[in-house]
């Protein structure tokens, strides 16, 4: 007989899982740990009832945002083409199918032209679930093209910022990109049409050393992560214990890098009238027309509608 040892197997935990409730159904919020219903978190732009806290947009869900209706997407089947052949935990091109196949996106950024209240717009939003909406060569090849577009039309362009940065796979021409965008952005500032940089968590890296931080504005979702390096790594490098809230917007806009701190439920609002400020021309809500044209699937260049 065994004395020391467990001759009857211990009682198996159930392998049900303990919560029924069908997921997706409700979310715990990390801002107050209040569980908040989707459809309600959906209604409120994904910003919490309770604590204000904001979580974190897809690309496509901020054209809705910011858009009035339909919009009309470009150079949407630009694809890397892997110049480096680059492979570190796993092949570079299994992380762009890995990419798409999360996101639907063949890189991590949509162009779009579209009406912000009225206003004739180009937006390019970052796609943070494409490999950390990480700034390729896709990526600043469709935002150069959009920021001429802008310049073509003399519309003002948006670009909402959320990425990790330059893309660490296709190494130094990414950060061309820094260089590229900017001197686009600059062409646009002498054809005197706005841009306001929309930043919110996280911007980091080279965009944040690039087009974020090159806006005629640079505004903020409240709490984003906006640096250049991390606060992990400057704390290593500098040996000091950085201050609370470090790298946050609150922090940011107090040492004077960001222009203004926004709630995304009053973003679209703000931006509209910065652009009627700065004398882009659009025409009033109410005669806006109402015939728009849709996204189309596969079009590298719009179908040139007025
Ligand atoms: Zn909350």
């Amino acid at each position: 007989m065994a004395w020391f040892k467990k001759t009857r197997k211990p009682i198996a935990p159930s392998a049900e899982k303990a919560s029924r409730v069908p997921e997706g159904l409700w979310v715990k919020c990390p801002g107050c740990s209040q569980i908040i219903y989707n459809k309600d978190l959906a209604a409120n732009l994904s910003v919490c009832p309770k604590c204000a806290h904001h979580f974190r947009l897809t690309a496509s869900e901020r054209l809705r945002v910011l858009f009035d209706d339909e919009w009309t997407e470009y150079d949407r089947d630009l694809t890397s083409t892997d110049p480096l052949r680059f492979t570190d935990l796993k092949p570079y091109k299994s992380r762009l199918k890995a990419g798409f196949e999360a996101t639907g996106l063949k890189d991590g950024v949509i162009v779009a032209s579209g009406q912000i209240d009225g206003i004739e717009t180009i937006v390019a939003a970052q796609e943070y679930a494409f490999i950390g909406g990480s700034m390729g060569v896709v990526v600043g090849e469709k935002i150069t093209r959009a920021i001429e577009r802008a310049i073509e039309r003399r519309c003002p362009v948006v670009i909402v910022c959320c990425s990790g940065g330059a893309r660490m796979m296709e190494g130094a021409l990414s950060l061309m990109q820094m260089a590229k965008i900017s001197g686009a952005l600059a062409r646009l500032d002498k054809a005197r049409l706005p841009y306001i940089a929309v930043l919110t968590d996280p911007t980091t890296g080279g965009v944040t050393a690039s087009f974020a931080m090159l806006g005629d504005l640079n505004i903020a979702e409240p709490k984003a992560q906006i640096g250049f390096a991390g606060p992990r790594v400057i704390e290593q490098t500098i040996r000091q214990k950085l201050p609370e809230g470090f790298q946050r917007s609150e922090f940011l806009i107090e040492k004077g890098m960001l222009d203004l701190v926004v709630d995304r439920r009053e973003m679209k609002a703000v931006i509209a009238r910065a652009l009627r400020f700065m004398g882009a021309k659009g025409m009033s809500p109410a005669s806006a027309p109402t015939t728009t044209v849709t996204a189309p699937e596969t079009a590298t260049e719009p179908a040139t509608q007025s």
